[in-house]
């Protein structure tokens, strides 16, 4: 199976308060084409800064990232921008994602700006990628003010779509919405993964939530992965009380 994702040692240090502390310690893990891992862990234990470091937004104080064989772990922008298209992030707030001022159709339509597509074709591209979602094609020009969280959840992940990634990170990506409509993006997260063989970093405080999604996970406290196996195996064995408190 081919490797997506390594990352090998990855540690961050900030200070707090003019003392220093690792956020993220001495992480390493693999992901293979078409997996699905679950990253989870109380508030704070340092998901997030694992995130940003995956993708380029933060520098690792220590540590090794490859994606796609290729080591990103210095990327300076130009070697990044090369390889960002193949990872997408779904964010906790959809909203804020969007720009406030203009259709999700638009903003869908930017990530296909350099797809040499014609204008109709890219209206037509829009349409296909929000139907992918569950969305009616007059989403397009709905504004992200005028939808649900849920809907504008699916079209952020349409627009994820649009460049056609190897990865898809989603951080907290339903923890802003009630539980049914949790359900019903994760059902179609699910359905993205079996159909177009999509790997998943699905980071989530919630350890029930990755119980149908995830085929393998990893629990994270203060900065490390203090567990982890398939996701059957962790669920039903919790063993320690940073797993216990999770469920
Ligand atoms: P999680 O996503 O699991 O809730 P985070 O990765 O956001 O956790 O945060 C992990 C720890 O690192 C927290 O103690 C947080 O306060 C701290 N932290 C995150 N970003 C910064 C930063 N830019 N400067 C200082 N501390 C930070
Ligand atoms: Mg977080």
């Amino acid at each position: 199976m081919e490797k997506i994702l390594k990352a090998e040692g990855l540690t961050r240090a900030f200070e707090n308060k003019g003392e220093r502390f690792l956020a993220v310690r001495d992480v390493s893990f693999s992901l293979y084409r078409g997996e699905a891992i679950g990253i989870v862990g109380e508030s704070g234990s340092g998901k997030s800064t694992l995130v940003r470091m995956l993708t380029g937004l933060l520098a690792p104080t220590k540590g090794k990232i490859e994606f796609l064989s290729r080591d990103l772990t210095h990327a300076g922008s130009k070697e990044w921008r090369k390889c960002y298209r193949e990872m997408q992030l779904v964010f906790q707030l959809p909203k804020e994602s969007f720009d406030s001022g203009k259709t999700l159709g638009s903003g869908i339509g930017e990530s296909l700006r350099n797809s040499g597509l014609k204008r109709k074709e890219v209206r037509e591209k829009v349409a296909e990628l929000l139907s992918t979602c569950g969305l009616t094609p007059n989403f397009a020009e709905r504004y992200p003010g005028e939808v649900s969280g849920g809907e504008c959840q699916r079209a952020a992940i349409a627009r994820a779509l649009a460049v056609e990634p190897s990865l898809l990170i989603c951080d907290e990506a339903t923890s802003a919405l009630d539980v049914t409509v949790q359900k019903q993006i994760l059902e179609l997260l699910l359905r993205l993964k079996n159909e177009k063989k999509l790997s998943f970093l699905f980071i989530s405080h919630d350890l029930a939530l990755v119980q149908d999604f995830c085929d393998r996970v990893l629990v994270m406290y203060q900065g490390e992965i203090v567990e982890e196996g398939k996701t059957e195996d962790v669920i039903s064995r919790p063993k320690e009380a940073y797993t216990r408190q999770l469920i």
